[in-house]
């Protein structure tokens, strides 16, 4: 063989073992244990609506992604924050979806407020409702012993703006929501930034999403029935593929069309108001 024809041979292999190798993807469902996370109607509970939507989901996944699925918890124990991005890391992940449903704090506002929330890291939070949940999915870290945590959150959130993965969580996060929004025909509250810890140490584009608020006495009802879980799994897996064949286009590209690739990349998501 001579090395005009090798070196192609060898971009060609190359190029499509990236292109067809299975994703690697860690779901994190929220909370677990006694961190009950959110309350919805009845005796609902985040920590058990967002472990069956991780279940389904990974099925999903696997099934029409052809994807290799790890979960952070695979029943209702306590695990913390960062031993879920250890673990994640652990796997070396294409993408990482952290999963919650969130709720309001007064009656009056858990009545009103419904809706679709997808997160991806900044170390500015949207406005002040993106910082409230922030802060409600941190408190077990904020609130804990872990003065580390702490300090390791405020590093990597200096380092941020040299992080590749934070446009690709943008791209993941955009991919998923428009998904969420147009199968659930749930109120769309946005794609939105905020300081999540959970999100701050993985290595790979990471989403956090708020399925719908569980306080809302309709639409937390809507989370425990598994027929909406499966329109929102089935929505998340979409939006994945979308992100994955994204991604593979890009990466497969040659190198002589680098440039044009910052011309295609989404801005980051505008401030938005709550
Ligand atoms: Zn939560």
């Amino acid at each position: 063989m001579t090395l005009r024809t090798f070196v192609p041979l060898v971009l060609l292999l190359a190029t499509s073992a990236r292109a067809e190798r299975i994703p690697r993807i860690v779901i994190d469902p929220g909370h677990g244990g006694s961190q009950e996370g959110a309350k919805g109607p009845g005796t609902l509970q985040e920590k058990e609506v967002v472990l069956q939507i991780a279940r389904k989901l990974r099925e999903r996944l696997e099934k029409e992604a052809g994807a290799q699925v790890f979960l952070t918890r695979e029943k209702d124990g306590t695990l913390p924050l960062p031993q879920r991005v250890d673990f994640a890391n652990s796997k070396r992940p294409d993408l990482f979806l952290s999963i919650h449903a969130n709720s309001m704090p007064t009656k009056k506002l858990r009545e009103r407020i419904e809706g679709i929330e997808t997160y991806f890291l900044s170390a500015t939070a949207s406005g002040a409702g993106a910082r409230a949940t922030a802060d409600r999915e941190n408190a077990e870290v904020s609130s804990g012993p872990s003065v580390q945590a702490d300090s390791t959150l405020s590093f990597i959130l200096n380092d941020l703006a040299r992080m590749e993965a934070h446009a690709d969580s943008s791209r993941l996060a955009y991919a998923i929501h428009q998904q969420l929004i147009s199968a659930t025909g749930a109120s769309d509250r946005g794609v939105l930034q905020a300081p999540f810890f959970v999100l701050t140490g993985v290595e790979a584009p990471a989403v956090l999403i708020e399925v719908g608020y569980i306080s809302h006495p309709h639409e937390g009802v809507q989370l425990g029935r598994a027929e909406y879980q499966e329109k929102l799994t089935s929505a998340i897996t979409e939006g994945v593929k979308n992100f994955l064949g994204q991604v593979r286009k890009r990466d497969v590209r040659p190198a002589v069309e680098a440039p044009a690739e910052a011309e295609e990349a989404p801005a980051v998501a505008a401030p938005a108001t709550l």
